[in-house]
């Protein structure tokens, strides 16, 4: 008999500390992680890199066919053969994914991708629809949260570390725009799952929010699934 593939889903606004919570418990559960957010920003890139407007979908839609975007394990994000993993999180990439995310075209295309991927692995899979569109069934839904003070400040001092030039202010100001586009959008718009349950982590530690994720998903499977 095949082995049941666990989806864990977790959504939630721009720099909420998604992504380093989604690794580390994909890690506790020898799952596999992915990151949504990735694929529209290496689209994202693609069009800019191409000379086409983002604001545009007729121009962003004909990049659809022939796209490949492949999540590696060690974290490397590849567009069509070229390691983007660096150039987009760039601010010139935060500042246009919303308006390319909010395109259904675009979206369909990578939800498939999203989709073959959870038919393959048990994942945590992190983004703004996962539990609402990508993948409804998930056996666990997290929307996870923080203030946008703690959320500016996390990104600020990641793009630092990063050697992302960039000022506080305008990172909180990119959070504010990207929130408002992911969540206003007509398609698959950022909201909590009505099944979801909500971790606020703007007092929590990794560790402390990690912990919040990994005792949800034993209180509402009966114990830590293994894959
Ligand atoms: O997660 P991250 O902040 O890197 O995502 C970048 C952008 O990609 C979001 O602001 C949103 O516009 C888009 N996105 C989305 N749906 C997802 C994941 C990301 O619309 N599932």
């Amino acid at each position: 008999m095949e082995n049941k593939h666990y989806a864990i889903a977790i959504d939630g606004p721009a720099a909420a500390g998604k992504s380093t919570i989604a690794k580390r418990v994909a890690q506790a559960l020898g799952f596999t992680y992915v990151d949504t957010g990735a694929m529209y920003r290496a689209f994202t890139n693609a069009v800019i890199k191409k000379g086409l407007d983002p604001h545009d979908e007729q121009q962003a839609v004909t990049l659809i066919p022939g796209m490949e975007i492949d999540l590696l394990e060690d974290g490397r994000v590849i567009c069509n053969g070229e390691d983007v993993t660096k150039v987009i999180r760039e601010p010139l990439i935060s500042g246009n994914v919303s308006y390319i995310a909010a395109m259904k075209p675009v979206r369909l295309a990578l939800v498939d991708m999203q989709r073959a991927i959870a038919t393959k692995h048990s994942v945590v899979m992190d983004g703004r629809d996962i539990g609402t569109y990508v993948l409804p069934n998930a056996d666990v839904k997290i929307f996870q949260t923080a203030s946008v003070e703690t959320r500016a400040i996390r990104r600020y001092e990641e793009n630092m570390q990063k050697g992302i030039p960039t000022s506080l202010e305008d990172v909180k100001a990119d959070l504010r725009k990207r929130d408002y586009i992911d969540s206003h959008r007509d398609f698959a718009p950022l909201k909590p799952a009505v099944d979801s349950i909500l971790i606020d982590t703007s007092f929590f530690s990794i560790d402390q929010a990690v912990d919040a994720v990994l005792q949800a998903v034993k209180k509402k499977l009966g114990g830590l699934p293994t894959c």
